[in-house]
């Protein structure tokens, strides 16, 4: 993982490099050896940020890692030069042939001086919040008796062939928290249809006759997972709610740690899967590289952390301001605050039936994810159309230089060619801008709530 981390930044260092090189060649007229070095000078920079944040998420002082990742990069790039500069005086091969070249040995020495020597203390990968066990020990002492009324909130989507087996589950599951004393005996589940196709809504009704701890909620017509959630969510009565996906992938087992850490004073607690040996290699990598790009986005948001988790009435209460249509209930909640723990289990295979999940589901959730907490892909457009005016501005002048110093100058190249680039530039800017006043007015519609009271003392 980390030599494609490093291979990724690798290939960006090299456009940039390479483009600063051309750039300075032939716009700029400087020679081959310099222009290398220019080019080099500004990969350097970005490749070094790149490689300490991203790629080894290094700890390391970033002045003496920066003198040491130039140290490597120096042996590596006398390596890289050599190999340039043989490549083309023996097999005549051109410039950036025999940069290409020269690339296998700047990689090689540049990641293994990377890893071993320019970043030494790399951050643990444990990207979850820092309160997780941080009183584990505290709490056991601090444990209550009180019971506590407990609704569990089960999304379900064409469900009938794993259905039976969860509510056979989930009540033993209740019946055993009740005789420990740990909830209360009205205590239940509530199963939210969201407009299944199948016989889902029929078996949730027949079982709700037998079964006390069965209750139904029917959608009028399928809404998509996270707004069968909230449904459920924001209607159960019990003070303490948990959310669980039917298909019994999520291990019940942590429901009973969920409620000891309730009792412990957590408002929130976050089911986090310890693995993902369960899930396809697509899935694990395109969730892996979601979750980044979603840190790099600026969304809070807890690693590995599906929709298993509990809430306590409090935090329905909070969560019931946020009034908006696109719902990402992952991103919302930790927003919310108030304090929180995680509880670790294992994911298993799907118990029966099949993933309600398809490929397009999947991207639109991610989609929704990050347009619903994010500003960022605006901002971009303002910084592309400020570095594609700025360019324009430099080439310009560029132009100018060769038509007044020089006998190169094209007829009526510059009046062509410069107007594109220029408007092109402009055109970018101003949609950037209207862009940001866009995305004021996206954060107002939301009509978040702007505050939350976690709880108040004396008489106000
Ligand atoms: N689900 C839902 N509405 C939908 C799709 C899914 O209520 O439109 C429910 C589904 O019944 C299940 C949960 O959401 O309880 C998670 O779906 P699934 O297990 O298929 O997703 P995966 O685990 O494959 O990501
Ligand atoms: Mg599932």
């Amino acid at each position: 993982m980390t030599l494609i981390r490093y291979l990724l930044v690798g290939i960006v260092n090299t456009l940039v490099g390479l483009g600063t090189i051309y750039l300075a060649m032939y716009f700029l007229q400087m020679g081959v050896a310099s222009s290398n070095a220019f080019g080099y000078l500004i990969g350097i920079m970005v490749s070094f940020a790149l490689n300490k944040k991203w790629t080894f998420k290094s700890q390391d002082h970033p002045v003496y890692s920066f003198l040491r990742y130039l140290l490597v990069l120096l042996v590596a790039y006398v390596a890289n030069l050599e190999t340039v500069l043989f490549a083309n005086s023996h097999f005549e091969l051109n410039a950036y042939l025999s940069q290409a070249l020269g690339i296998i040995p700047y990689t090689a020495i540049g990641f293994m001086g990377s890893r071993y020597f320019a970043f030494r203390e790399r951050r643990g990968i444990q990207p979850t919040l820092e309160q997780a066990n941080k009183s584990r020990t505290v709490k056991k002492a601090s444990l209550t008796t009180r019971m506590t009324e407990l609704s569990i909130v089960v999304p379900c989507y064409n469900e009938e062939a794993v259905l039976p087996e969860t509510v056979q589950r989930l009540t033993e599951l209740l019946q055993y928290l009740i005789n420990k004393g740990k909830v209360t005996l009205d205590s239940c589940v509530y199963y939210v249809d969201d407009g299944s196709r199948d016989g889902t809504w029929s078996l949730i009704e027949t079982l709700s006759k037998t079964n006390s701890f069965v209750r139904g909620i029917k959608l009028s017509r399928n809404l998509g997972h996270q707004n069968a959630l909230l449904a459920g969510l924001l209607t159960v009565k019990g003070e303490v709610v948990i959310s669980v996906d039917a298909d019994l992938q999520d291990d019940l087992a942590a429901i009973e740690e969920m409620l000891d850490d309730y009792a412990a004073g957590y408002d929130i607690v976050y089911g986090v899967r310890s693995s993902r040996k369960t899930d396809t290699f697509f899935k694990n990598f395109t969730a892996i590289a979601y979750y980044r790009l979603l840190g790099i986005m600026g969304v809070e948001i807890i690693y590995n952390h599906a929709d298993y988790r509990l809430m306590s009435r409090r935090v329905i209460d909070a969560l019931r301001e946020f009034g908006e249509v696109n719902l990402f209930l992952r991103g919302i909640i930790p927003q919310l605050g108030f304090s929180n723990t995680i509880v670790y289990y294992e994911r298993a295979d799907r118990f029966a039936g099949e993933s309600k999940y398809p490929l397009k589901k999947m991207l639109s959730l991610a989609w929704q994810g990050i347009t619903s907490f994010s500003n960022v892909p605006l901002k971009f457009i303002t910084g592309l159309g400020l570095l594609v005016s700025l360019i324009s501005f430099a080439v310009t002048i560029w132009a100018i230089w060769i038509k007044l110093f020089t006998e190169l100058a094209i007829p009526g190249w510059a009046s062509t060619v410069l107007p594109i680039y220029f408007l092109g530039g402009i055109q970018l800017l101003c949609l950037g801008i209207i862009g940001e006043y866009l995305a004021k007015i996206y954060m107002e519609t939301k009509r978040r709530p702007r505050y939350i009271i976690e709880k108040t003392t004396g008489n106000l």
